[in-house]
């Protein structure tokens, strides 16, 4: 039997008709913008990540170009960001006008580098307006360390928690560490809406207040426009279906630690495979289960022909990527790098079977062994 990257299919089956019942609530109340569902979502979503508030946008992408407008940060500023994460989180910073400053990442997390991170503010000093560590994989990253350098210069920290839903750091949920935290529902994401959709999390009244008129066209009012904002407002729809599975967030992300814990124990003592670090204080999420192996393309080649399904997040860092050319500054990043060549995303998702995780570690470990 393949076994898939991700199953929404899977996902689908036990909530098929609480989802038939909300499309067709959703169809006859017309509310199809800025509906009750958006503000019930928030309220609960909030309580969920134990922050004050939480607003609702149309993406992730759109999350972190609000979080960043909210807080001012505009032409030329500098705004340091792991140079190995989804390009979401630079395009942000170059949406809005400013700079982004790459920062390696540690080879054992795939989070911000904290001595990188401490070069760069030893650098850049007071021009360092906002520091954004991303929580990779559903691995908090180190915030009391990145919250100390960045108050250090006056830089507010904005998580990129899009990959971190329910993630917790040192017993608290991700997304209300920094000042403002940007969530993504894409459809395969720990919590996904049926298309696209974001949040923002805070627990800065002024800072959700600003939030909620840029989402929508800077009105203070119908026809109000107090500053130049976006049409970047959660559907109503997408609201009411991430209602129906946000009760259901939990046992899922405890599912994909019973994978990972699987997975550690069947992939144990390889050569040339290694499995990803513990969760010291923290309580990963696990987006995705990713095993390093310098010839990760041989391996994934494998996998692909005995039909188990991988992925590379990501093939490149951003530094070397041309849309980002122009802030690379010649610069190299060691560990990103490495990374970029050698890291492998394994099958990890709530309705994966035991027996698939096994059949991916005997898999694996036939690999290693016909390869020596
Ligand atoms: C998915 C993702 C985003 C962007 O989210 P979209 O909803 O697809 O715009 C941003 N950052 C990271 C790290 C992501 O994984």
């Amino acid at each position: 039997m393949p076994i898939p990257g991700a199953d929404l299919g899977a996902q689908y089956a036990p909530l098929r008709e609480d989802l038939a019942a909300t499309f067709a609530r959703l169809l006859e109340s017309t509310q199809f913008i800025q509906g009750p569902d958006v503000r019930a979502f928030e309220a609960e979503f909030a309580h969920y990540c134990e922050a004050r508030h939480a607003v609702g946008v149309a993406n992730g992408t759109d999350a972190l170009v609000l979080a960043l407008r909210a807080l001012d940060v505009g032409r030329d500023d500098l705004v340091g960001i792991p140079t190995f994460t989804f390009a979401a989180t630079a395009e942000a910073v170059c949406l809005v006008g400013a700079r982004p400053v790459f920062i390696d990442i540690d080879p054992g997390t795939f989070n911000l580098c904290i001595e990188g991170l401490a070069a760069a503010v030893r650098t850049h000093g007071e021009r360092l307006r906002v520091v954004v560590p991303v929580h990779l994989y559903g691995r908090p990253a180190a915030m009391d360390d990145i919250l100390a350098l960045a108050a250090s210069v006056g830089a507010a920290v904005v998580e990129d928690a899009a990959q971190a839903h329910g993630a917790r750091y040192r017993g608290r949920r991700v997304g209300a560490l920094g000042r403002v935290g940007c969530f993504s529902f894409y459809p395969t994401k720990n919590l996904g809406a049926a298309g696209d959709g974001g949040a923002l999390t805070t627990n800065d009244d002024a800072v959700a207040e600003r939030l909620r008129l840029l989402r929508d066209h800077g009105q203070t009012g119908k026809y109000e426009h107090a500053v130049v904002g976006y049409n970047s407002r959660l559907d109503t729809l997408q609201a009411a279906i991430l209602r129906a599975k946000l009760p259901r967030l939990d046992a899922w992300n405890a599912r994909r630690r019973q994978i990972a814990a699987r997975y550690a124990q069947g992939l144990a003592g390889l050569a040339t495979v290694t499995a990803p670090t513990g969760a010291g204080e923290s309580e990963l999420v696990h987006h995705l289960y990713v095993v390093r192996c310098k010839r990760r393309d041989e391996l994934q080649k494998h996998l692909t022909a005995a039909q188990i399904a991988t992925s590379v997040h990501y093939p490149r860092a951003l530094h070397q990527q041309p849309a980002f050319a122009e802030f690379a500054t010649g610069q190299s990043f060691p560990a990103a790098e490495a990374a970029a060549r050698e890291v492998l995303a394994l099958p990890c998702y709530a309705e994966l079977g035991d027996a698939s995780v096994d059949e991916v570690c005997a898999t694996i470990r036939a690999w290693e062994t016909a390869a020596q």
